[in-house]
Order: C-alpha cells, then sequence, then structure tokens
C-alpha cells in the first residue's frame, strides 16, 4: 500500500507552521491541503480534545462564511488532525496561478481568524449538528488557539512563504 504524504514526513523535526502538504490537480481544479501544526508533535503537549473539537466548529464555520463571495475558490474541509497537534485545511481553486495560492491563502487565515474573536457562541452546538455536542467548550476556550494559529500566520506572511516540511 502506497503510504499517505503525511507519513513521509520527519514528525521528530517538526516545528510549529503552517506547511502546504499537498496539491492535488482533477481537471482544472487543484485541490490545497494545508497542515496548521500547532503543536511540535512529541515537544510539546497536545491540544486538548476540548479546545481542538470547540476550534473546529468556529473556525470552519468562520472560513467558509467569509470565502462565501469568493470567486473559484472553496473551502472543501476544515478539521482536526486525529493526533490533536494541528487542523487540516482543504481548499479547491480553479483557474489561479501558483503564485496566487500563498497571497490568498494568507488574507483567508487572517480573515477567518478575525471573524472567530467575533463570534458570541459557539456554532452548531447541539445535538442535531454535531456528533458529540457534549466535549464542546466556550468560545473562550478556543482563544488560545487562535492566537497560537495567528503567531504562525504573521510569521508565515512576514517570510513571505509557507513552512517547509522536512521528509524522511
Ligand atoms: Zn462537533
Amino acid at each position: 500500500m502506497k503510504n499517505a504524504v503525511s507519513f513521509n514526513v520527519d514528525h521528530l523535526k517538526l516545528t510549529r507552521g503552517i506547511y502546504l502538504s499537498k496539491i492535488d490537480k482533477l481537471g482544472d481544479v487543484e485541490t490545497l491541503t494545508l497542515d496548521i501544526r500547532l503543536r511540535a508533535p512529541y515537544k510539546e503537549e497536545i491540544i486538548t480534545n476540548k479546545a481542538l473539537h470547540t476550534f473546529e466548529h468556529c473556525f470552519a464555520t468562520a472560513v467558509r462564511d467569509i470565502s462565501d463571495g469568493y470567486n473559484n475558490a472553496m473551502i472543501s474541509y476544515f478539521g482536526p488532525m486525529g493526533c490533536q497537534t494541528g487542523f487540516y485545511l482543504v481548499v479547491n481553486f480553479k483557474g489561479y496561478n501558483e503564485d496566487e495560492y500563498f497571497p490568498f491563502l494568507a488574507k483567508l487565515l487572517k480573515e477567518a481568524l478575525t471573524y472567530l474573536r467575533k463570534m458570541e457562541e459557539v456554532p452548531a452546538k447541539n445535538e442535531n449538528q454535531c456528533g458529540y455536542c457534549y466535549s464542546l467548550g466556550e468560545m473562550a476556550d478556543v482563544l488560545e488557539v487562535a492566537d497560537d494559529m495567528e503567531k504562525l500566520v504573521d510569521k508565515m506572511i512576514q517570510q513571505g512563504a509557507f513552512y517547509t516540511y522536512i521528509y524522511l
């Protein structure tokens, strides 16, 4: 069986960062996967399930809401890594040049974080809309994760590029 791309990354050398881990092409649509790594594996405590789950609800809503009016770019997925060290963001693009991805995604992440901070309650916190809403916290529980992500986004913007993976 062919390994998943992410299994070829040396997780012992990983630092916090926002990594462009994959570009998939199907027809004229390109799908970018960002690994938003908020904890250095084996060096830092993992994110609690409460913070992870709550942030998933808030950021997934924020990033979809703000990208609603965008042309030819669509959020496909935002969700937590099973190892609780970060999140995946998957975005579909049509008709974009390679050099347009970075500024687009940097702006998207910044705007989504700003939007998230203005939310007053955790979206979809009920049995109808979530598989286990009892593990969800309050808005206060996501602010630290939001701060951690924002620091990485700012650093990424400063360096003008995504973080770079070290492969096994
Ligand atoms: Zn949920």
